[in-house]
């Protein structure tokens, strides 16, 4: 799968938030609060993510595309809350990784578990629409 290259830059560990371009992004990650703090659901997760509204909805589009159902940001708590115990404490933690996205990052704030889980979806995403913008058909 070499063709999987094209997306290590999205896939490489997380930047210092100096290196990120978008300085929404960067002021969102460096006071993480209850104002930068957003929902993203998708399947049966909710996931706390902090960064500037415009990445977080890119971010949330690319998990989008690894499910049947549409990811959604929600700029407060859901009505039903957090439903992992896990992510609903993570909240407080200071230290959670860092997701690039195009010139911006996201945070994702969730248990060790959903982390990993939306991470997945994250570069399963972009490797999904890699390939639907690189396979079109040419004849
Ligand atoms: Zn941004
Ligand atoms: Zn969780």
């Amino acid at each position: 799968m070499s063709d999987a290259n094209d997306d290590e830059r999205f896939a490489s560990p997380a930047p210092g938030t100096q290196e990120i371009r978008c300085s929404a992004c960067r002021a969102a990650l460096e006071s993480p609060g209850r104002a930068t703090v957003s929902f993203l659901l998708v399947d049966q997760l909710t996931i706390p993510v902090v960064g500037c509204a415009d990445h977080k909805e890119q971010f949330s589009e690319v998990c989008g595309l690894t499910t049947e159902d549409t990811a959604r940001v929600l700029d407060h708590r859901p009505a039903g809350g957090v439903q992992c115990p896990g992510c609903r404490h993570s909240t407080h933690r200071s230290q959670h990784p860092v997701v690039p996205v195009t010139d911006g990052a996201v945070a994702v704030l969730g248990c060790g578990a959903h982390v990993d889980d939306l991470v997945e979806r994250f570069r399963t995403g972009l490797w999904t629409r890699h390939r639907l913008t690189t396979s079109l058909p040419s004849d």
